[in-house]
């Protein structure tokens, strides 16, 4: 995510018809996993007037772990937005997420059936934000199990991640995700008002979207079919190896695109900035492909989208605030640049976004200067630097305890300008400071040596290090042992 620097004040149920019924039925499993993942089988249709999403949702999950499995956990992260108390919207930031007041959100499940037969559930946390799954003789490792559970979503009018506004309709972060099991066992933290609270593991999906048939959509993944019945379109999306499944829809979406490095990066925009944005991508998977390692996925979407913050990475998808496209460029250049790096930073490469944070903030937001040095030369990256990073850093220094910076949690932060200084610009500079101490040749051998090992997986504050010790020695320890 970024947003921050450039917006300091930042500032009925729907009858499920007949034809809805076949619609979701209509499209057998096609595509199952390789194995080596879970699969998500989606169906989803927009009820425009209510907007609300009636969903089902088949999951072929296999336990890779050692131990045998009593119950399952997902994120209903939609419920986060059913009260205005308890929003993961600031205060003074609500009048803008709301522009016509507060409206609710939510995510309600109808049934859970588990490899056919109906399963126990229930929702748990303080605002309903996890689903438990119980699996009857619990799944020993290796074995697999489908979870099939029909729900409904109701989209806030909010113009965040997960909401619509007067152009688009924001659809993120929105149906039941396998929380992660690891060593401390389920990861449950609930939808945290700062950063990007998520953490998941890769899956594949097949997504069918049926909307009325003005909209278009961006999405992840790639599209495989489209047809179109009674006013609606229904587009066939697949996507293999990602973590997340987001999309975006308007009807004033215009649609280009340019085919670079076997991966088509399309640009959908509704203020007339399409092509602005479909330079500065192309110009940002070039540069990251020969920095970093190859973007493996055949497409990369950039959709302007009602946004109050600025950016939003999702995998093969990136939302970008209507306004950006208005501003300077160089502001929509930064934000696309800083974007894009994420798909390789929390996307290939995924972490814990809520208890490390620093591990793809830090480095998305160093890899941005990074794109500048790379496409403008090493003063403009110095400037951009300084204008960008120092400055932010000088001008709030008193939220900056410089040797505590890497291991800052999500909960540390109640706001943004300080998890910006800290974790961004700060965290940035750790980088910098890296860099200059093992050398060129050695800090990017360790970021595309990081990329090859941890791609498709999640890694640890401590894997980074470790692995950047093991190339440059005490020179990197000096540094990362200190923050
Ligand atoms: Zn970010």
């Amino acid at each position: 995510m970024n947003g921050i620097r450039h917006r300091i004040t930042w500032t009925v149920i729907l009858l499920i018809s007949a034809i809805l019924t076949s619609i979701i039925l209509i499209y057998p499993v096609k595509y199952w996993t390789d194995g080596r993942h879970n699969t998500y089988i989606i169906n989803i249709h927009l009820n425009d007037s209510d907007k609300i999403l009636d969903c089902s949702q088949q999951l072929k999950y296999t336990n890779r772990e050692k131990e045998v499995l009593n119950e399952l956990y997902f994120h209903l992260y939609p419920n986060a937005f059913k009260k205005e108390e308890t929003v993961p919207v600031l205060k003074d930031e609500l009048s803008i997420a709301y522009p016509k007041g507060f409206s609710e959100g939510y995510i309600e499940i109808q049934e859970v059936k588990v490899s056919g037969r109906n399963s126990k559930y229930e929702t748990e946390g303080e605002t309903e934000t996890l689903l438990r799954v119980e699996m009857q003789k619990g799944i020993k490792p290796g074995e697999t199990a489908e979870v099939f559970i029909r729900f409904k979503v109701k989209l806030p009018h909010c113009i965040g991640r997960f909401g619509y506004g007067e152009n688009s309709i924001n659809i993120a972060n929105w149906y039941p995700i396998l929380c992660v099991y690891d060593e401390k066992g389920w990861n449950k933290d609930p939808y945290y008002l700062i950063g990007d609270p998520f953490y998941s593991e890769v899956s594949d999906y097949e997504v069918s979207i049926t909307m009325p048939d003005r909209y278009k959509v961006a999405h992840t993944g790639q599209l495989m079919d489209t047809r179109y019945e009674d006013g609606f379109c229904t587009y066939i999306v697949r996507a293999d190896k990602v973590r997340d499944f987001a999309l975006f829809a308007s009807e004033n979406y215009e649609q280009i695109e340019n085919r670079v490095a076997d991966t088509t990066i399309k640009s959908c925009s509704f203020s007339g900035g399409g092509e602005k944005a479909l330079i500065f991508a192309t110009k940002a998977l070039l540069t990251f492909n020969e920095l970093f390692g190859k973007y493996p996925y055949e497409v990369l979407t950039i959709a302007e989208s009602d946004f109050y913050v600025g950016g939003m990475e999702y995998p093969q998808i990136v939302q970008i605030d209507s306004t950006a496209y208005k501003d300077d460029e160089l502001w929509l250049e930064y934000l696309i640049a800083h974007e894009v790096a994420h798909q390789w930073w929390y996307g290939l490469v995924g972490n814990d976004e809520i208890n490390e944070p620093w591990l793809d903030e830090g480095l998305t937001e160093y890899s941005t200067l990074l794109y500048f040095e790379y496409n403008y030369g090493a003063e403009r990256k110095k400037e951009i630097m300084q204008s960008y990073i120092i400055r932010n850093i000088e001008l709030y220094e008193e939220y900056v305890n410089t040797d505590d910076i890497i291991y800052n949690s999500l909960y540390e932060f109640d706001d943004w300008r300080k998890y910006s200084v800290v974790i961004y610009s700060n965290g940035a500079m750790v980088h910098e400071k890296l860099r200059n101490a093992i050398g060129d040749k050695k800090y990017f051998t360790l970021l595309r040596k990081y990329f090859e090992k941890y791609k498709y997986k999640n890694a640890r504050i401590a894997d980074f290090i470790n692995l950047a010790v093991r190339i440059a020695g005490k020179n990197a320890a000096n540094i990362l042992n200190n923050y």
